[in-house]
C-alpha cells in the first residue's frame, strides 16, 4: 500500500498538473522581428508546439549542435513558411529555452557553478519564466553600423543566424580536413567575425575577400570592430548577465546561461 503511494507520488512529481497543459504557445521574439529582411520572413512572434519523441530523438543525432537546434525548432514551429535556420542566435536560444519549459513543464534550469571567491562548487537553480529578456527596438537598429577609426571604412553589420553558424561550421570542418596542421583558434577568430559583415563601404563582398580584408585590417580597427560585435550581440535576447549568491561565503557570483544537457534532461 505504502509502496503504491510512493510510485504515485513519483509520477505526480514527473507530470505536474497534467490537467492544464498548453499544447502550444506563442512567444514574442526578443528581436520582435525588427532585425530581419523581408525575404527572411521571420515574424515578431512565433508559435511553438510541445516536443514529441521524434524531436527528443533528434537530440541524439551525430550532427553539430546548431543543426540539431535548427531541426528541433523547425519541427516545433507552427507558423507557416518560417525557416528556423533564418533565426538569429539570440532569438533561437530564447525559443529553445521556451520550448523546454513548454515541453517538459519544468521551469527550473540547474547550473553547476564554482564560486570565484571561495572555490565552492554549487548548483544554482534558475527559474526560466523569470529570465530577463532584452527586446530590440527600432532605435537600436542604428547600432548595426560602425565606422572604423583608422581606415574610416564604413561597415554595415548583421547578426549571425543558425544557418550562418551551420555554414561556418561546415566550412571550417572542410578546411581542417584539407589543412590538418592549421591553427584552429586563428581560423575560428577570422571566421567568427566574417559572419557579422554585411557590407564594406556599402559594397557586398565575397566571404574570401572579407577574410582577406579582415586579416589585413589595422590592429586598432580590428579592436574597434570586435568591440562593436560584442556590443551588437547584446542588443536583444535573454539577459545572460546573471548573478546569484554563493551558498558558502554569501558573496555575489556572476554567471551566464549555457545550454547544457540539463536543458532537455533535467536532473531530479
Ligand atoms: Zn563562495
Amino acid at each position: 500500500m505504502s509502496e503504491e503511494k510512493t510510485t504515485m507520488e513519483k509520477e505526480k512529481a514527473i507530470l505536474p498538473d497534467i490537467t492544464n497543459i498548453k499544447t502550444q504557445e506563442t512567444f514574442t521574439l526578443p528581436s520582435k522581428g525588427l532585425i530581419y529582411d523581408k525575404e527572411e520572413n521571420i515574424p515578431a512572434s512565433i508559435t511553438l508546439r510541445r516536443m514529441t519523441t521524434k524531436e527528443d530523438k533528434m537530440r541524439m543525432r551525430n550532427e553539430s549542435e546548431d543543426k540539431i537546434r535548427r531541426d528541433i525548432l523547425q519541427a516545433c514551429i507552427l507558423d507557416e513558411g518560417v525557416n528556423a535556420g533564418k533565426l538569429k542566435l539570440a532569438d533561437a536560444n530564447f525559443l529553445f529555452f521556451r520550448l523546454r519549459a513548454l515541453s517538459l513543464l519544468d521551469d527550473i534550469y540547474k547550473l553547476q557553478l564554482v564560486c570565484p571567491h571561495c572555490g565552492t562548487s554549487f548548483i544554482h537553480e534558475v527559474k526560466l519564466s523569470e529570465l530577463k529578456i532584452n527586446y530590440m527596438t527600432k532605435d537600436k537598429l542604428k547600432n548595426m553600423n560602425v565606422q572604423l577609426p583608422m581606415s574610416q571604412v564604413e561597415i554595415a553589420l548583421k547578426l549571425p543566424s543558425l544557418e550562418d553558424m551551420i555554414k561556418v561550421g561546415d566550412t571550417l570542418r572542410d578546411y581542417y580536413q584539407k589543412f590538418p596542421d592549421v591553427d584552429r583558434t586563428e581560423a575560428i577568430y577570422t571566421a567568427s567575425a566574417v559572419i557579422y559583415i554585411k557590407t564594406i563601404n556599402k559594397q557586398t563582398v565575397m566571404r574570401e575577400e572579407v577574410e582577406d580584408w579582415l586579416d589585413n585590417l589595422d590592429i586598432l580597427d580590428n579592436r574597434a570592430l570586435r568591440r562593436k560585435l560584442a556590443e551588437i550581440d547584446e542588443l536583444f535576447g535573454i539577459d545572460t548577465d546573471m548573478k546569484c549568491l554563493c551558498p558558502s561565503c554569501q558573496l555575489e557570483v556572476s554567471h551566464g546561461l549555457p545550454i547544457t544537457a540539463e536543458l532537455f534532461n533535467p536532473s531530479l
